[in-house]
């Protein structure tokens, strides 16, 4: 089978979309007080296990349903544009992980970790920013050989979403000599960083609740940190950067799945609130319908446009990625071509969020409104990896010969 061959039918896959259409009534109530106490409602982690979601992109051989990429977006966007998209991007980094993981791991962890998720429906995060750069850290976070085959590993991850809800917490880390010391050459120190999972139960595991921020305020994206938690050799998940960046396909449709969802939630929102909206007298006439704007209709069918070209997009990424096309593109290209449809869907949910504040009215920036707390989520779009920056980066370098 072809890494993105398509193993589940279109039945299955309108299941998986009215699945999360009916766990997203829940995220739907449970949204806008998450989004004032700036915190995820972990009473959901429980009716999240039930739905079974957990195992959604789990490969049928398993035990999973085995979604495919365009499938996760799909579910992905449902839970965002009908639930809540904060509480939503907290339960994606396990889709994230999972994805990531399905050809990351060598085959004994594969194994013992889709167990775990599809037997016990345990959920994951995956905190890998540092303070120092983000994403691109190089982790500062240590993994000192114990001198039994495994590492007690110490350090900070100050991004770590859905922290509070997973089971078991994966990260990168930095093998380092016996005495504990980062090589001081930084591809040396590259090389040594690595992918690690462990319970959320290991000793040593604590989280900072330094969450306070004006976008996804309910996703709860903790501090994680580590102090000297033992890891066991079954732990190691292998190299981090080489491995994930072949694998960037799983962070890009989930991700690309939820600012969909916010676009179109921001679509539906003020189309509805337009359609029905009456001025009664005003100077222009006696009964002014705002549908008979004209400067509205034709903002409302650009927003339109901008949440369509995206979904095309993404979709359209999807199917080269079925077809095997991204084997036309350069290793080192991979990732950013993939991201193209990250970048779709995150600038379209800023885009269709702004014209829907401008078009419902003042109103709009009432503070907890849905409109409001769809705008506000948009904006983080812009850091999840790959940024736009980097891929604009890294393609034009591409172009230009001078990519490494
Ligand atoms: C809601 C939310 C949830 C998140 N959850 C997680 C999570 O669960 N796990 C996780 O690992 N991360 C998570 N992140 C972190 C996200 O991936 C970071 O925002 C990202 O790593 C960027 O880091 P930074 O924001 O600290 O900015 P920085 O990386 O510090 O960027 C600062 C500036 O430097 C530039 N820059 C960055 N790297 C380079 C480089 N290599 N070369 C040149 N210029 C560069 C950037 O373009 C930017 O202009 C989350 C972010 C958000 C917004």
């Amino acid at each position: 089978m072809a890494k993105h061959d398509i193993e589940i039918t279109p039945a299955e896959r309108d299941e998986l979309i009215a699945r999360a259409r009916k766990l997203a009534e829940k995220f739907a109530e449970l949204g806008p007080s998450a989004d004032e106490k700036n915190e995820l409602p972990l009473e959901l982690v429980p009716l999240y296990k039930e739905s079974g979601l957990a195992r959604l992109i789990v490969p049928k051989k398993y035990g999973g349903f085995g979604a495919d990429l365009w499938t996760v977006a799909l579910v992905e966007k449902e839970l965002a544009s009908y639930g809540d998209p904060a509480i939503t991007l907290s339960f994606n980094m396990h889709h994230v992980m999972v994805g990531i993981f399905r050809d990351l791991l060598e085959e004994s962890a594969r194994v013992r970790l889709f167990k775990e998720v599809v037997e016990n429906s345990a959920l994951l995060s995956g905190p890998f920013s540092e303070e120092r750069a983000g994403f691109s850290t190089i982790a500062d976070t240590v993994a000192v050989p114990d001198g039994k085959g495994g590492w007690l590993v110490s350090g900070k991850k100050n991004w770590a979403t859905f922290i509070e809800g997973a089971d078991i917490v994966t990260f990168n880390a930095t093998i380092t000599d016996a005495d504990g010391k980062i090589p001081e050459d930084y591809k040396e120190h590259a090389a040594r960083e690595s992918v690690f999972m462990v319970p959320m139960t290991a000793p040593g595991i604590s989280i900072k609740r330094t969450w306070d921020t004006f976008s996804m305020r309910a996703s709860g994206t903790q501090t994680c940190v580590f102090d000297k938690v033992p890891v066991p050799a079954e732990g190691y998940g292998g190299p981090f950067r080489t491995g994930l960046i072949g694998e960037m396909e799983w962070v890009t449709f989930p991700f690309a799945g939820v600012y969909l969802g916010i676009a179109d939630r921001a679509f539906r929102l003020v189309r509805d609130s337009l359609a029905k909206k009456s001025l009664g007298h005003t100077v222009s006439g006696d009964n002014v319908m705002v549908r008979d704007v004209g400067h509205i209709q034709h903002q409302l069918g650009q927003a339109l446009v901008e949440l369509e070209m995206a979904e095309r997009v993404v979709q359209g990424t999807a199917a080269i990625m079925t077809a095997g096309g991204d084997a036309a593109w350069s290793a080192a290209e991979r990732p950013a071509r993939i991201s193209i449809a990250k970048i779709a869907a995150t600038e379209a949910a800023v885009r269709v969020t702004d014209i829907a504040m401008r078009l419902t009215g003042g109103g709009a920036i009432r503070r907890g409104g849905p409109l409001e707390r769809a705008f506000r989520d948009a904006r983080a779009g812009i850091y999840h990896p790959l940024s736009g920056d980097a891929v604009y980066e890294l393609l034009g370098k591409s172009q230009l010969g001078v990519l490494d």
